[in-house]
């Protein structure tokens, strides 16, 4: 099984990280630790040379934060990707984010920065993860301009059946998280979308299958347990064909 996206970079990891670690290495074959941040790509970074060849970096900005950083964070995070893009496996987080950013003119901000990752994602032929919420059809529509890049996640998406049906058919990937063990709407998805265009994730810290217990990277099993239901099919084939995925996409 592989994570395909996590932030065990986080504080809220700080005081047990090794342990966390641990029981992702016993459980999984990789993590994906995803950089949302300036701060956070520089401690993905640092997290990956104390557990290479298990913990892989993607480097991004967050969209709800590219609409409140200063122009000058933007840059210097771009300029850090730019830097060390040898050490990434992907580029993202990025995407839209206007669920929670209403602001038109915050929006657009969002909007530039995403475009800019796109290109990068071009550029660089790197898979691009994106975060798309209330805007998932917006994003689809951005990626799908560029029509040179491969490899496109969908990182916990929850939006319509239909727009998953588009991204699927381009050949697009749609990153299944842990909220799939308590959202029916995540668990219709996970029954109508191909397991070919399915990648699994916890989003850890966020989306805990378990009840008053913080979310990490081993957890991402319980998502691999309710897909393999919701398909009716064994978790031994949704872990294969799931982890041989992403091993593809993220060229390890
Ligand atoms: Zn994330």
């Amino acid at each position: 099984m592989i994570d395909t996206h996590c932030h065990v970079d986080f504080k809220e990891y700080n005081k047990n990280r090794n342990e966390v670690m641990g029981r992702a290495k016993d459980k999984l074959n990789a993590i994906m630790n995803s950089g949302a941040s300036l701060g956070g790509n520089r401690r993905t970074l640092n997290l990956q040379k104390e557990y290479p060849g298990f913990l892989y970096s993607t480097l991004g900005f967050h969209p709800s934060k590219a609409s409140k950083a200063d122009q000058s964070i933007i840059k210097q995070a771009l300029d850090e990707i730019n830097d060390n893009i040898d050490l990434a496996v992907g580029i993202g987080e990025t995407g839209l984010d206007f669920h929670e950013i209403t602001d038109t003119n915050a929006q657009k901000r969002q909007i530039n920065l995403f475009q800019t990752f796109i290109k990068l994602s071009e550029e660089y032929e790197l898979p691009l993860i994106i975060h798309a919420r209330g805007a998932e059809k917006k994003a689809f529509e951005m990626v799908k301009k560029a029509s040179s890049i491969d490899n496109v996640v969908f990182h916990c998406y929850g939006g319509d059946a239909e727009t998953a049906e588009r991204i699927v058919l381009e050949g697009y990937h749609i990153s299944l998280s842990t909220i799939v063990c308590f959202s029916e709407h995540h668990q219709n998805l996970a029954e109508r979308i191909p397991l070919t265009n399915i990648l699994t994730e916890t989003d850890s810290p966020y989306l805990s299958p378990f009840k008053g217990i913080r979310n990490e990277p081993a957890f991402v099993e319980e998502a691999v347990k309710v897909i393999a239901e919701k398909k009716s099919i064994s978790m031994g084939e949704v872990d294969k064909k799931t982890e041989k995925n992403a091993k593809k996409i993220f060229k390890i």
